[in-house]
């Protein structure tokens, strides 16, 4: 697995749990996002009704996860988690739909992949609190409607603009989730230094942040990979010098582009001449999905000014061949 990949796997699962901020005020970054939900959620609490359906968009790693389980809390009332692909028949849902206890939190983690019934069954149930159940084939199928304890969808996605007009429409709230600042992440970082016990020096926050791709998820997995570096080669100290080692030992660059990063602006540079190409020309050229390039390595790239997406193709802007160390063709640039 690659070092900067932004799903969580395995073990990785139990420490992330242990890291995760459990109420909004321990929440960090994200400011804007913060202060509406936090709106939300305190008239909701006024009015002793369930809040708004709430769609949270943004990359992995970003803190959907976090945020519902924070939702969760400050309403005071269970969360469900369950995800799309989950869902692939409308009796999956149906049946977390149907034992739902009032007021509940239902988190649906990566919705936009969700099957049709499902989601056809998710409208009604996010709308009037029923689902209607169908029974038998045919002209002799008859639809029995069943009430849904009032809850509240928490929605997460990678991908806002896959999700069928219907299905965003019902959200009373979406929360755009962007790439966190440095410094953001710096706080992040000692957060977790301090919960898992280790003496993290502020240079060496700033480096381990400033190569984390904006996302926390990444910072505290940089985290764990410096402080076993540190316990390995340097007595346990962590300083900003053992940070950037163990960080290069790990094929981080020095702007936190990860190996697959660095893959798609090589083969658009090298292969392509910077390009336009079209996504599924440049995944091929890389061995990829187009989703994951499009989803994983993408976002991350236009946000740091190296490829830009056009209405032709993905192209590469100057600062990407200077990333690289490459020349640009001549007259590429005007
Ligand atoms: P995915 O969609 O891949 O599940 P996600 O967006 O749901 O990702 P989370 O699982 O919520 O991401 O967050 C990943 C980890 O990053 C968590 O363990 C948490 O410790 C940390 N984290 C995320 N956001 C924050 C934050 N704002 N402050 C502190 N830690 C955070």
């Amino acid at each position: 697995r690659d070092l900067v990949s932004s799903e969580a796997e395995g073990d990785e699962r139990l420490i992330e749990a242990a890291l995760r901020p459990k109420r909004l005020e321990e929440f960090i970054g994200q400011a804007r996002v913060r202060e509406q939900l936090s709106l939300v959620l305190h008239s909701a609490l006024r009015r002793n009704r369930p809040p708004d359906h709430v769609l949270m968009s943004g990359a992995p790693g970003l803190g959907k996860t976090t945020l519902s389980m924070i939702i969760a809390a400050e309403l005071s009332v269970p969360l469900r988690i369950t995800s799309g692909p989950a869902l692939e028949r409308a009796g999956d849902l149906a049946a977390i739909l149907s034992t739902l206890s009032e007021g509940e939190v239902l988190f649906i983690d990566e919705i936009h992949r969700m099957a049709r019934p499902a989601e056809e069954m998710l409208y009604l149930a996010m709308e009037d609190f029923r689902v209607d159940i169908v029974v038998g084939k045919g002209p002799g199928a008859t639809a029995i409607p069943l009430e849904v304890a009032p809850f509240t969808l928490v929605g997460a996605t990678t991908r806002a603009g896959l999700l069928p007009a219907p299905l965003r429409d019902r959200f009373g709230f979406v929360a755009h989730m962007d790439f966190y600042e440095a410094a953001e992440l710096e706080q992040v970082l000692h957060r977790s230094a301090r919960l898992l016990g280790l003496r993290l020096p502020e240079e060496a926050a700033r480096e381990i942040a400033g190569r984390s791709r904006g996302t926390p998820r990444i910072a505290n997995r940089l985290l764990r990979r410096v402080r076993d570096f540190a316990e390995v080669r340097a007595d346990g100290a962590i300083s900003r010098d053992v940070a950037a080692a163990a960080l290069n030992l790990y094929e981080v660059d020095a702007e936190g582009l990860d190996r697959l990063d660095r893959a798609v602006l090589g083969a658009l540079l090298g292969k392509f001449g910077g390009g336009p190409v079209g996504l599924s020309t440049l995944a091929v050229a890389v061995g990829e999905e187009p989703e994951t390039v499009e989803v994983v390595a993408e976002p991350f790239l236009v946000r740091q000014g190296l490829l830009a997406r056009t209405p032709r193709g993905r192209v590469a802007t100057a600062a990407a061949w200077v990333h690289l160390g490459l020349t640009p063709p001549p007259g590429a640039f005007g």
